[in-house]
């Protein structure tokens, strides 16, 4: 009978431990972080409503010189709770890689790390007109993160809680490089597609981040409308083991972990 009863209690402690591993992420299996780049139009129009009607939060990385047609829709995004992250004052990118499109006058090749450090900077003091807040995110502009071969982020990290890169991967919360957040880039997925990382990342209790442009129009890399609509409401509906937060909130709370281990 007694043995019968430390079996019972073992397999009791056995199953608390278990779901405790399983449930790092605010008591969630995974962390999802929805974001959604370059402050696009088609933003404001087909993903907000669906994002309000579901009440999800988001990270809205916005480019101020491609928010700055839209400054009070952008503003009423920050007063609903969605983070206002940075993503630069004009989006410079190395146009060194194939990358035609890139503009002289913004290509990384031709900055210095001070004038990306300066022009990030005040692109916090244009969002914080915005929101009101000191505390942010970053997400590097086409994933570039040196002006020639130098790291701007170094220089930057106390203006930053965290910064985004787009390396598809997901990592669990003692993985997590929080100045070089991995995320999965949406280019024309569908929903199914999209829950398929999901699934990996409940199995493996990582931070997912996915990485929005246009939807439903307004960048070559897209979702239709119909595809973000059914991804988030399978969201919602898995919602239980799912902490769907901001990039700020996900990272405060990764910081925090990482500093107990
Ligand atoms: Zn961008």
């Amino acid at each position: 009978m007694q043995l019968k009863l430390l079996l019972l209690i073992c397999f009791i402690v056995s199953c608390v431990l278990l779901n405790a591993q399983n449930n790092v992420w605010n008591n969630k299996q995974c962390a999802v972080v929805l974001t959604y780049d370059d402050a696009i139009e088609q933003q404001l129009i087909n993903a907000l409503p669906v994002l309000d009607s579901l009440h999800l939060k988001a990270t809205f990385y916005l480019t101020a010189y491609f928010a700055k047609n839209n400054l009070n829709d952008w503003k009423n995004v920050a007063a609903k709770g969605y983070e206002l992250g940075n993503h630069t004052l004009f989006h410079p990118c190395n146009g060194g890689k194939g990358r035609e499109w890139v503009k002289a006058d913004y290509d990384l090749l031709h900055y210095s790390v001070q004038r990306m450090v300066d022009e990030t900077r005040m692109t916090n003091v244009f969002l914080e007109s915005l929101d009101g807040k000191k505390e942010r995110t970053f997400a590097f502009t086409c994933g570039d993160m040196k002006v020639n071969d130098t790291s701007f982020i170094d220089v930057m990290k106390k203006d930053f809680v965290a910064a985004r890169a787009i390396r598809n991967e997901m990592h669990s919360i003692d993985k997590v490089d929080l100045y070089n957040v991995d995320c999965y880039v949406v280019n024309n997925h569908t929903a199914a597609q999209m829950m398929e990382w999901v699934e990996k990342a409940k199995q493996t209790n990582s931070l997912l981040v996915i990485l929005f442009h246009g939807v439903g129009g307004g960048n070559s890399l897209n979702v239709s409308v119909a595809e973000h609509s059914k991804f988030l409401h399978s969201l919602k509906q898995n919602e239980k083991d799912l902490w769907i937060t901001t990039m700020l909130n996900a990272a405060v709370y990764i910081k925090k972990q990482q500093t107990k281990l």
